[in-house]
């Protein structure tokens, strides 16, 4: 992707949305962001420099940007929802002790159902969801002991 910023504020244009500021800015916060935010930590992100902004104002940006394509949902971690601006095919593993969502690329493009399954349904796409320890918390635990 070129520039997410600006693929972002041409969608928004395209399905009739005003540009403002605080759009701009999500783009922004989201541009290239590895880390799966969530709502929460967009909206502490983005209070510093916009006081004004509003955590409903964030949300409904995401919202909209989850209508509109340009990012997806993860719902991996079962409190919160974690919001990525790879669309790409591509899976995800979370830390279960410190809450890290790390990308997980795999050549698997399609997985095969079960004769009796696919029988009765045609999967589209697929995500999996990775639950372990990372390398940090690894190492953190064994020197705890
Ligand atoms: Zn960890
Ligand atoms: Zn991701």
């Amino acid at each position: 992707m070129k520039n997410y910023v600006d693929f972002m504020t041409a969608r928004f244009k395209a399905a009739g949305y005003k540009i403002t500021p605080q759009r701009i800015a999500v783009f922004r916060f989201l541009d290239g962001n590895k880390s799966h935010p969530t709502a929460e930590d967009i909206f502490a992100a983005l209070r510093r420099e916009y006081p004004n902004i509003s955590y409903t104002t964030v949300y409904n940006i995401l919202k909209s940007m989850l209508r509109i394509g340009g990012i997806q949902e993860l719902v991996i971690d079962r409190e919160r929802i974690h919001y990525d601006p790879n669309t790409s095919l591509h899976h995800h593993a979370l830390c279960i002790k410190c809450g890290k969502i790390i990308d997980v690329i795999m050549p698997v493009k399609t997985l095969k159902l079960p004769g009796k399954i696919s029988a009765q349904f045609i999967p589209t796409s697929f995500q999996i969801y990775f639950y372990g320890k990372c390398r940090d918390c690894e190492i953190k635990d064994a020197k705890e002991k």
